[in-house]
């Protein structure tokens, strides 16, 4: 059964059109990595299950609820924007530029989202961001602020936040990509424990072919808003089909 589903969904800034009738789904606990081109649309189909961005027309379903759209009878209607936050809530998403509040230590970081969004008590709260700091290996930052911690400290920081509220759908977002390799690897190291030890269903934007063959089991290659290639890691990297995918794997591989 499919758990994200997009159905003929489109999208255009001007003249550009970015989504071009896009219909796929991901099933619960897939890991998918988007590839392509810049400008192929990746980033914003993350940004339309963050509710970011709307589409101009298309549906888009979590685990049967329509984000943008309520099913009443048969019939499609607009979304009451409580719906949509409600189903919303089932999706984080971790940013290139990490984003931390850099007004808040460490811990309250990721503790503020399961205190004033989930209501949990604060001592649960803190409870749980310890453990999650331990899994990324910064417990002892927990009383830090963010400007006194490396860059891929902050990324590993930002990945427990994003865990700590407990998501069905985590979206990575070129989470490496303002890291120095040698960095990047400590967060690559991090996402693949995620990978391994969590059902959470992954989407991930990356142009770091090695993680995604690690971390995802399945790939989707974008070009012109269309998906004109999904597949397995192994049979995208080893034995692409599509001279599109030949040509935009030996640019970026
Ligand atoms: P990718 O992640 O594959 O690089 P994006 O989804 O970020 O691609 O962007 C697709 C296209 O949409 C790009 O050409 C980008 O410039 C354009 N775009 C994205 N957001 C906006 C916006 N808010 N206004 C105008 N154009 C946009």
């Amino acid at each position: 059964m499919s758990f994200v589903d997009f159905r003929n969904v489109s999208k255009r800034f001007g003249d550009n059109v970015v989504l071009d009738d896009m219909s796929f789904s991901i099933a619960d606990g897939e890991r998918v990595t988007l590839i392509g081109p810049s400008g192929s649309g990746k980033t914003t189909i993350l940004r339309m299950l963050m509710t970011l961005t709307k589409p101009d027309s298309g549906t888009i379903s979590i685990d049967d609820e329509y984000l943008w759209h309520e099913k009443r009878g048969e019939e499609l209607v607009e979304a009451s924007e409580a719906h949509t936050r409600s189903v919303r809530s089932k999706v984080t998403m971790v940013f290139q530029q990490f984003n931390l509040f850099p007004n808040m230590k460490v811990l309250r970081n990721i503790t503020e989202a399961p205190i004033h969004v989930l209501g949990k008590q604060k001592d649960e709260a803190e409870e749980k961001a310890r453990e999650l700091l331990e899994t990324v290996g910064l417990l002892d930052k927990a009383d830090f602020y963010p400007s006194q911690l490396s860059g891929g400290q902050q990324q590993r920081v930002a990945i427990a936040r994003a865990l700590a509220v407990e998501p069905e759908i985590l979206l990575l977002d070129e989470v490496t990509s303002a890291l120095d390799p040698e960095i990047a690897a400590e967060v690559l190291d991090v996402l693949r424990d995620v990978a391994k030890t969590s059902d959470v269903t992954m989407l991930l934007v990356t142009h770091a072919m090695r993680f995604a063959r690690d971390v995802s089991n399945r790939v989707l290659m974008f070009n012109e808003g269309k998906i004109i290639e999904d597949a397995a890691p192994e049979q995208m990297f080893n034995e692409p089909q599509q001279e599109r995918t030949k040509t935009f794997l030996r640019s970026v591989l």
